[in-house]
């Protein structure tokens, strides 16, 4: 009797993921661009098509992807009536860069740097001294900031070259270490309320002859993650996003540009086993793992010492249909996290590293209750996640 045979189809390729375009359009590439335009030394203008200004204000809405925007224009008359403009450089995407996470994409907009360098490169990754675990957008455990993150910010640079810099967004981050690492250099100004927030960015931008502004909105994020893309609670928090964008367009002080732009898009996954994978549940993809880092869609795997190439084999003939599934030596050398990576990083990047393609999650319900009740996600290298507008006024 003869043996079935298999259809076996082979696993997705590690360069056959769209890597984020470092250098060139990437949201890292976004403030030395505008620092350059304002002659500040130190950093390049890598985004071409960007046109000088004396002052400029970045609108960071977190979670608001190009695709989600582009799909609905009804909800946001303002910002997609800057889609189509034929001005130099507006209506167009970013890459965010990977894993398209807030730390790791709050930390590419500040530093100027991609993940390879400032060293953000998960939503937890491993502490190689402690060998814990660390949430890079709470900082937990604690470790002291500056060696974990040594480069100037693009508003140091800004700043000490005699720009006017300010972020302003909640007063919640003013003392936290990801500012401090990211987004600090100038003055912080912590506002409760959205108008409140677009209004003094504005008076911030006239504060000087040259500004840099940077501000910040998070709730389209938490509806998405809480509801769903498209869900009435994300729709609505859109609506809002396009009043707040035109209330400070409407206030820019003259020789200004608005930038807005956000940290990673998003995507919905169904609510069942073969979408949303749950490590916690399985002892194949749990064999020879001391750590499971980075979320959902954007997988650090670490290793119990000896067990790397298994746990690698492994990873891949189980996931690797519907996941890139790398080393950590083909992901570097892929320019997943961007054109280098530097020494004191390189361990914080998991042994294995699994970013996925379809609508799918490696969920850890017991470990991670709460992220593994989430309806959309974000992280992977997919267009739904990882383009982001760049939306510009200019006054
Ligand atoms: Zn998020």
């Amino acid at each position: 009797m003869a043996l079935p045979v298999w259809d076996h189809p082979e696993p997705l390729a590690v360069d056959s993921a769209p890597r984020p375009e470092y250098g060139t359009g990437s949201l890292a590439d976004l403030l030395p661009t505008l620092a350059a335009g304002m002659g500040v030394s130190g950093t390049t203008a890598a985004i071409e098509e960007l046109t000088p200004a004396d002052r400029a204000c970045v609108f960071l809405i977190d979670g608001l992807g190009w695709e989600q925007l582009r799909a609905h224009p009804q909800d946001a008359p303002y910002l997609h009536s800057l889609l189509g403009s034929s001005r130099g450089g507006t209506g167009r995407p970013l890459t965010a860069g990977y894993p398209a996470t807030t730390a790791t994409s709050l930390a590419s907009v500040g530093t100027g740097l991609p993940p390879g360098a400032h060293g953000l490169p998960g939503y937890t990754v491993r502490n190689p001294a402690t060998g814990e675990l660390m949430n890079q957008l709470r900082w937990q455990p604690w470790t002291s900031p500056r060696p974990w993150q040594p480069y100037p910010t693009v508003f140091q640079l800004a700043h000490d070259a005699g720009v006017h810099t300010a972020q302003v967004t909640s007063p919640a981050f003013e003392n936290t270490p990801l500012t401090k690492i990211a987004l600090s250099g100038g003055t912080f100004h912590g506002r409760l309320s959205g108008e409140e927030r677009m209004d003094l960015a504005a008076e911030q931008l006239a504060a000087g002859d040259r500004s840099l502004v940077y501000t910040y909105y998070s709730e389209v994020d938490g509806a998405g993650h809480r509801f769903g893309v498209d869900s009435d609670t994300w729709r609505g928090q859109l609506a809002h996003v396009d009043r707040l964008v035109q209330r400070l367009a409407e206030q820019l002080p003259p020789r200004s540009a608005l930038y807005v732009t956000a940290d990673h898009g998003m995507i919905d996954v169904p609510f069942d086993e073969q979408h949303r994978i749950d490590f916690d549940e399985d002892w194949e993809l749990r064999a020879g793992v001391a750590l499971l880092g980075g979320e959902g869609r954007a997988r650090h795997v670490y290793a119990l010492p000896g067990a790397e190439n298994d746990v690698l084999v492994c990873w891949r003939e189980v996931l690797g249909e519907q996941f890139w599934v790398a080393s950590r030596d083909e992901a570097i050398e892929a320019g997943w996290f961007g054109p280098r990576v530097d020494a004191r990083v390189r361990d914080r990047i998991g042994d294995v590293v699994a970013a996925a393609c379809d609508d799918v999650l490696i969920i850890a319900s017991e470990r991670e209750p709460k992220e593994s009740a989430m309806v959309g996600n974000h992280g992977s290298m997919t267009p739904a996640e990882q383009l982001v507008p760049l939306l510009e006024v200019r006054s």
